[in-house]
């Protein structure tokens, strides 16, 4: 069946496990068997195909692939101009400029003249370009954070999320590229003529993503303090309010951010509510 839709995903790297872990919680059944090349979905016409994290673009480019699943920072660096679906809330770091601890550099423009290695030398030279500082682009594959010690080059231009590895080579930032996280891409002509089939699978890993970071948050209260609960509560629309067998008390659920709970228990409960819940969402479709 060539008609199947076909999805693909990076097979090594960081971006492996939460992409794994955002497709099965999307609710797709299927068995990856050591990262083989496809993987069969059970409950939907869709195959996965397991391929580099830098590769994903051209399958996806080329319409080997319809979707694709990818960093941000690799699409800039290609070029490519596929659709871009939807920011998926992992992979996120940053694409920075930095320089020895004791370079006598304290800004991106000091750079001008130098030379600065990094495994993005397009997204690099145009940023540089914009900037209108000359630099030296030094496009090097991987471990970009030695360049400097090895005396490749005076700065770089590289990934990072905590700075540790930074740190940890003796560098430190003086300016920022880009911010990057993972993203989903669709090849432009699936976009066009199978945009329903794609719908259908943002959908899926949209109600993933928007729950994620909701809590579905119980609560029962006397009526009268209702509007000040309702205060509080700001829910997807509106609370549900539901009347309780006592009297003059009711059962109140809204939708709140995971991380507002920790301030808003205390808050509700001072307000009157009792037999405060808060239980996780799977799956939220606005
Ligand atoms: P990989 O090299 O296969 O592990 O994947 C690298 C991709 O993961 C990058 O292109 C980024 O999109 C993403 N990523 C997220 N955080 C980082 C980080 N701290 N360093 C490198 N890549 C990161």
């Amino acid at each position: 069946m060539t008609d199947r839709l076909r999805l693909a995903v990076p097979n090594k790297g960081r971006l492996v496990e939460p992409t794994l872990r955002l497709l099965h919680d999307a609710g797709l059944v299927f068995e990856e068997h050591d990262r083989s090349l496809v993987a069969h979905v059970q409950n939907h016409e869709l195959d996965i195909l397991f391929v580099r994290t830098s590769d994903v673009i051209e399958f996806v480019g080329d319409g080997v692939a319809d979707l694709g699943i990818t960093g941000l920072d690799l699409l800039a660096e290609t070029g490519a101009e596929l659709p871009r679906l939807r920011d998926l809330g992992y992979g996120r770091c940053r694409l920075a400029v930095a320089v020895p601890n004791d370079a006598p550099f304290g800004r991106v423009d000091d750079l001008a003249g130098h030379r600065v290695a990094t495994a993005h030398p397009n997204t690099a030279r145009r940023f540089f370009d914009q900037r209108g500082v000359a630099v030296d682009v030094v496009p090097i594959s991987g471990a970009v954070e030695v360049a400097p010690r090895l005396g490749l080059a005076e700065g770089i231009v590289d990934l990072v999320s905590t700075g540790s590895t930074l740190a940890m080579n003796g560098l430190r930032e003086v300016g920022d590229v880009l911010v990057s996280e993972a993203v989903l891409v669709s090849n432009p002509t699936a976009d066009r003529d199978r945009r329903a089939e794609l719908e259908a699978i943002d959908t899926m890993v949209g109600a993933v993503i928007a729950a994620r970071d909701r809590k579905y948050v119980m609560m029962n209260a006397p009526a009268d303090r209702l509007p000040e609960l309702e205060d509080l509560l700001p829910a997807l629309e509106s609370p549900t309010v539901i009347p309780l067998a006592h009297d003059g008390m009711v059962a109140i659920h809204s939708v709140v951010g995971a991380d507002e709970v920790w301030g808003l228990l205390p808050r509700l409960k001072a307000a009157g509510a009792s037999g405060l819940l808060v239980l996780p969402i799977e799956k939220i479709v606005p």
